[in-house]
């Protein structure tokens, strides 16, 4: 059974599918996780296009995907809590829109989902419309923006992070109109997905929205 998760930053898609997987005994698979390996890989080539694109072609990212977090390596390094930084964030989106990283990153994302013998919930922007158009259960979790930054400042305060709210705002409009504008897979709501606007909703009933589904 495959459960895609889609919708903007902040709208609560992590905790919401970690939280699905563990009611339906699914893997939690977050495909930002990857995108972000990707940009620290990036990152280390001088942030240089053509460099990335050569580096793509044989590079040693590995994705641990466990429960309810996942693991990133590049070669013997953790880089699992590198993906989170600042820096990242504000270069995610450019990343993400290269038709290479996508190619590999789909591919990756397939890959993790048919190797499992359990039911994989995934998070994303383009999942159900473009990785796994035929999953069994599609949703496009949404919110008010200034509810979405707020989520994000208090995540990332919470995590240590030393920003402001003003910062992550910019942060998260600023990839959220590079997500749904790009000329690729584009950020969008897939015609067959349950759309749920979580910024009234408390976590308990944002879950029980996808799980009473699932189960009905
Ligand atoms: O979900 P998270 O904030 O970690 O995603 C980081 C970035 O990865 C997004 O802003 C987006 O640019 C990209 N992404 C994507 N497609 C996905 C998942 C993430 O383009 N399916």
């Amino acid at each position: 059974m495959i459960i895609v998760i889609d919708g903007p930053a902040g709208a609560g898609k992590s905790t919401t599918a970690k939280e699905v997987a563990r009611r339906t005994e699914s893997d939690y698979v977050d495909s930002g996780a990857v995108y972000r390996g990707f940009t620290y890989l990036f990152m280390i080539n001088d942030f240089d296009k053509s460099r990335l694109t050569e580096a793509l072609k044989n590079h040693d990212l590995h994705f641990d995907f466990h429960i309810d977090n996942v693991r990133v390596t590049h070669g013997d390094k953790d880089i699992t809590q590198t993906i989170r930084s600042a820096e990242i964030n504000n270069r995610v989106s450019e990343v993400a829109a290269m038709p290479e990283v996508r190619d590999e990153v789909r591919r990756i994302l397939r890959e993790i989902s048919g190797d499992r013998k359990r039911g994989v919930v995934l998070e994303g922007r383009d999942l159900g419309t473009v990785v796994f158009p035929d999953a069994d259960y599609k949703f496009f979790l949404t919110a008010a923006p200034e509810a979405r930054a707020r989520r994000r400042f208090d995540e990332q305060t919470r995590a240590g992070a030393d920003t402001s709210l003003e910062q992550v705002r910019e942060n998260v409009e600023k990839r959220d109109r590079i997500d749904s504008t790009r000329d690729i897979d584009p950020l969008k709501k897939a015609d067959d997905a349950v759309e749920i606007d979580s910024t009234y909703l408390t976590f308990e009933e944002q879950v029980a929205r996808i799980t009473d589904f699932v189960r009905s």
